[in-house]
């Protein structure tokens, strides 16, 4: 006989969650208590205790196009009617054909080549692997990879072990890859940087740089110079490094330009995009690559293609919000919203950073970041007590350390942005 699960009704989504559900990043006996979200629509978020905030980390840098976008979800309805999921190796389909073309065309001139697969640390993964294995294809061992300190890349091996923020990643340090790190591009230590590989690359075999260009999200927010990295990438091309440019929350509009990457002469040879690939929508993950990468692994011996492949590769729900997304993402409306949010921004900035609790502030495009002015354990009790105030006042940001910072979706309105600058500085006000 059937028997169904039977749950108390007087119970609470918050409290049923506890009883199964293990979250990720999160020490459970510190922070028993989730909020149970049952709606999104736009910028906004709700609660099942009936409160609203305003989604201003637009859910981790994905629905950058609003939540429940109807342009979007319109289009994966359609699709979900004709055809769901289907094997991609040996299979094609239209979505991943369209998405490939849509992308290429607004991804930097070099990139030709597009891998799939279905979340940011794996696109990185496989950025990693391309690189080692270019050179072993060549008939070359290379098995050092460098990257920036405190940078964060993700939580699978390859991604933690590029990552340079591993506070957290104490038990799984012995396993990782062999890795070399310089330090950002901060407009004044270029020629340190420049010494520092020339060092490395006499000493190690570099297979690879893997870096997030321009903005350090993870480390909260951490901006560097176009003209230093470009140096770097510059030195990576002479030696053959294969530069791999980690844009899962740089893409798609971010910093002002498709992609980082758009900012810098050399471009990368390979881009990992995640995030807000496909609007927030649906998981997908995309490594590109230019063709020279591709040629390495182009070959009548199959051992040398890349054999790796995850089961939702190019699935076609995720390739047409992936298309819906770049679409929304060109149209003059969004393109229009990046501009004003960027002038927002200064605004505001000029603005608080005359607050006596502010220490800095930074901005690249839509990514907006201020420092506080308190010496404090990083992720300590400040952090907690901001992010309470800011859900108590309806505004869902999630500071790290004494960083608060903005990336909202592209259609926020002026007056929810003004709510949410005014919830910071009632915040600063309150501390
Ligand atoms: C979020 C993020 C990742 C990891 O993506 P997941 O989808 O969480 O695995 C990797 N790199 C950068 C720069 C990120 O912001």
């Amino acid at each position: 006989m059937l028997k169904l699960v039977q749950h108390d009704k007087n119970m609470t989504l918050n409290q049923r969650d506890k009883k199964h559900i293990w979250h990720p990043l999160t020490q459970h006996k510190l922070h028993p208590e989730t909020i149970a979200i049952t709606k999104a629509s736009g910028c906004m978020l709700y609660d099942e205790d009936g409160n609203e905030y305003i989604d201003a980390i637009a859910s981790w840098y994905t629905c950058m196009y609003g939540h429940c976008n109807p342009y979007i979800t319109e289009k994966v309805a359609s699709q979900m009617q004709t055809l769901d999921q289907v094997v991609f190796s040996g299979f094609t389909h239209e979505p991943a054909i369209k998405l490939s073309e849509a992308l290429i065309d607004i991804l930097p001139d070099n990139q030709n080549k597009l891998f799939f697969s279905d979340n940011g640390s794996t696109s990185v993964e496989i950025g990693i692997k391309m690189a080692l294995q270019y050179h072993f294809n060549r008939g070359e061992k290379r098995n050092v990879l460098l990257a920036f300190e405190d940078g964060f890349h993700g939580d699978t091996f390859g991604a933690m072990s590029v990552s340079g923020l591993s506070v957290y990643n104490g038990p799984f340090e012995d396993f990782f890859l062999e890795v070399k790190r310089v330090p950002t591009p901060n407009g004044k230590n270029h020629d340190l940087i420049l010494n520092q590989l020339e060092a490395l690359v006499a000493s190690f075999k570099i297979a690879g740089f893997v870096y997030e260009p321009l903005v350090q999200g993870a480390a909260a927010m951490q901006m560097h110079h176009a003209e230093g990295l470009n140096k770097i990438l510059n030195f990576c091309k002479a030696n053959n490094i294969i530069t791999v440019a980690d844009e899962v929350m740089t893409g798609f509009g971010k910093t002002g330009r498709y992609f980082a990457s758009d900012y810098m002469n050399i471009k990368p040879d390979i881009i990992c995009l995640s995030k807000a690939l496909t609007g927030g929508l649906l998981p997908m993950a995309i490594t590109s690559c230019s063709q020279n990468v591709y040629d390495a692994f182009y070959s009548d011996d199959i051992t040398k293609g890349l054999f790796h492949g995850h089961t939702y590769s190019g699935n076609p729900l995720a390739c047409t919000a992936a298309l819906a997304g770049i679409e929304l993402l060109k149209s003059e409306d969004i393109q229009t919203n990046i501009k004003q949010i960027i002038a927002s921004h200064q605004q505001f900035g000029e603005h608080i950073q005359k607050h006596p609790k502010v220490q800095s502030i930074r901005q690249t495009g839509v990514i907006f970041a201020l420092d506080l002015d308190i010496k404090m354990e990083r992720y300590g009790n400040l952090r907690d007590k901001l992010f309470q105030f800011f859900m108590n006042n309806g505004v869902f940001l999630r500071p790290l350390g004494n960083t608060i910072y903005i990336q909202a979706p592209y259609v926020i309105t002026e007056t929810q942005l003004q709510k949410v600058y005014q919830t910071i500085e009632d915040a600063l006000d309150s501390i």
